[in-house]
């Protein structure tokens, strides 16, 4: 009983919408791992590895200044727009199959968009500092606020710099769809994919562009939280 009365007290129905935020992300996890392993089996028909396919289309997009190197870990493929490297893991660089290719041409479809200077990027490199401060400093500050006889001022601020983190990830959604649209456009007009090939590495982008949705959704989820919890005055006791 006691650990009941325990649990009733640190609950509050809002809980579910944090819930419902991780089951989001954990199926969006699962299918993205799934859709990778499903056509990680099938061979290309041109026998391409991952890393000849980023320097094909790296080469195609008149980048010259992008190395390319080899990464350790699972499906921590990435391009660092700063020191101009692009890295893939060790499952996408050596392998032929429909799925790395897909990853690693994704990544090149950043470095052509760090190249082509495409706007959204910008801002999302310019918004991590402050999606940063924002989502370590939100807790800390409504905490603060609420400890300070609710003020309100204060608590509102914390949750405005929550919402920095929820503003990142909503500008990260048309980089990483651009991206892999990028990444699709060269791979089939260069006939690196075939035409049966060119629908199965869209399902593994896809799949894998649904993790920034869900957690863009699951960051919603959070904030719509903290809005009702502490957004309105609290003069209705
Ligand atoms: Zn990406």
């Amino acid at each position: 009983m006691e650990l009941i009365r325990c649990f009733l007290f640190f609950w509050d129905p809002t809980h579910f919408l944090v819930i419902i935020g991780l089951i989001i992300s954990m199926v969006a996890s699962s299918y993205v791992n799934r859709t990778f392993k499903h056509y990680d089996q099938y061979r290309s028909q041109s026998g391409v590895t991952g890393t000849d396919a980023a320097n094909y289309i790296l080469q195609q997009s008149g980048i010259s200044d992008v190395g390319v190197q080899k990464i350790s870990g699972n499906l921590t493929d990435n391009y660092n727009g700063k020191t101009k490297v692009l890295s893939l893991s060790e499952a996408t660089a050596d392998s032929t199959s429909v799925a790395a290719i897909g990853v690693a041409a994704h990544e090149c479809g950043h470095a052509v968009q760090d190249k082509k200077n495409y706007w959204p990027m910008r801002i999302r490199t310019a918004i991590v500092p402050l999606a940063n401060i924002g989502s370590t400093a939100a807790f800390p500050i409504i905490l603060i606020g609420v400890l300070l006889s609710w003020n309100q001022t204060l608590i509102n601020l914390g949750i405005a710099a929550f919402s920095l983190a929820l503003l990142f990830q909503l500008v990260t959604l048309p980089v990483e769809f651009n991206a892999s649209h990028r990444a699709l456009t060269i791979l089939s007009e260069g006939g690196v994919l075939s035409s049966e090939e060119v629908p199965m590495v869209r399902k593994v982008l896809t799949a894998a562009a649904l993790t920034y949705v869900a957690a863009a959704l699951s960051t919603f989820l959070q904030l719509l939280r903290l809005v009702l919890l502490f957004g309105g005055n609290r003069n209705d006791n």
